[in-house]
């Protein structure tokens, strides 16, 4: 069968490597750390820096297609790697996603709604900024942020100098705090051929800027499900997108808002595993390998948990219980705030 090249050996790299083996195809994960998560169950792993051109090039030609399960693979290596191989999703999901300037402006050119932002540079534009957009705000990295990582809450204006020293020089982004009465996601998948396919919005819970739980059905209402679907549908087809995006939206009390999107399959997706017959991992393997989309009709109410650090200690009570599936990443060292597995139980 084909090979299937993933950029990023983390625990999503695992769970996509385990469906494409399902559908008959291998894959090769291409990981500069050492003893990637996705490395147990991978067909092959190449371990290199995205500098390592040598590298590059014979991960390219062992393989048939291109994903990835990391957005911030730097541009000089997707050049290379597209001269010899398709990527999917295409390079301007991967460039928008990255900045979240960039990806700000992009949603509100398609008409969606985003916390009011502005791009900070020096501690003169965070003083604009706080007296264009208020307080409180949150000022995070453009780039290189994940689990809350690179984000600070700017309370009042005095705050502005710790705040900025907190970016290290990075350039910033200082956003609106948006009062949300629920954080939702849509898990959207777009084939080769157009279709899409959104599996149910999943309501999330964070704790320390980490994802905790998701929860199907959303306490969201009709309307608002569409609304979710609708848009997610929007920004796929506007970037001509193949493959499973995540998109994170804010439920206010007049509007839903875009958080962020992601360019890959997401965490709050995990529930699909116990909830639907084709899960968010096969359904991307599907859409870059050219199937049809799978059917991602949610057939039980879920509740997937993280299990984050010492919550390693709880697996042995968790394994014995009724309705529960247990999703282990294979990480050697448990570490606080490290995502180590997570359960998903069938309400
Ligand atoms: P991820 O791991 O999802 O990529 P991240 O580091 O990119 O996380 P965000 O999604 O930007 O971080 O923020 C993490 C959480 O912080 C959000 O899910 C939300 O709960 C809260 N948050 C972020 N931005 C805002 C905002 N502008 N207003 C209110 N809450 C926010
Ligand atoms: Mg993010
Ligand atoms: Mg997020």
């Amino acid at each position: 069968g084909a090979v299937i090249g993933i950029l990023g050996g983390g625990q999503l790299g695992r769970m996509l490597s385990v469906a494409a083996s399902r559908l008959g195809y291998k894959t090769h994960i291409y990981e500069p750390g050492p003893n990637p998560p996705a490395g147990d169950v991978a067909h092959a792993v190449t371990t290199a820096p995205y500098e390592d051109e040598a590298a590059l090039r014979a991960f390219a030609e062992a393989v048939d297609v291109i994903t990835y399960e990391f957005e911030n693979v730097p541009t000089s290596a997707l050049d290379l790697l597209e001269s010899l191989k398709p990527i999917r999703p295409n390079r301007r999901a991967l460039a928008v996603s990255q900045d979240r300037l960039v990806e700000k402006a992009f949603l509100n050119d398609l008409g969606l709604p985003t916390a009011p932002f502005a791009a900070v540079d020096d501690l003169t534009d965070l003083q604009e900024a706080i007296a264009e957009i208020g307080c409180p705000a949150i000022l995070k990295t453009r780039r290189f942020g994940y689990d809350g990582k690179g984000q600070v809450v700017i309370n009042a204006p005095e705050e502005a100098e710790a705040a900025l020293a907190d970016m290290k020089g990075a350039p910033a982004i200082l956003e609106g705090f948006v009062t949300f009465f629920k954080e939702i996601s849509v898990i959207g998948a777009r084939a080769q051929d157009g279709a899409i396919s959104c599996f149910d919005p999943g309501q999330n819970k964070h704790e320390g800027g980490i994802l905790r739980t998701t929860t199907v059905p959303a306490a969201i209402t009709d309307a608002q499900r569409t609304d979710a679907v609708l848009l997610a549908a929007k920004i796929l087809n506007k970037l001509d997108y193949v493959g499973v995006m995540g998109v994170e939206l804010f439920v206010t009390r007049d509007a839903l808002i875009v958080n962020e999107i992601a360019p890959r399959v997401h965490n709050s997706g995990h529930w699909t595993q116990a909830g639907c017959a084709v899960d968010q991992f096969e359904q991307h393997i599907r859409a870059v390998t050219g199937w049809p989309l799978g059917d991602g009709s949610r057939y039980a109410d879920v509740e997937m948990e993280n299990l984050i650090g010492d919550d390693m200690d709880r697996v042995p009570e968790l394994a014995k219980l009724a309705r529960y599936q247990v999703h282990l990443y294979g990480k050697a060292e448990v570490k606080p705030g490290r995502k180590m597995g997570h359960v998903n139980h069938i309400l």
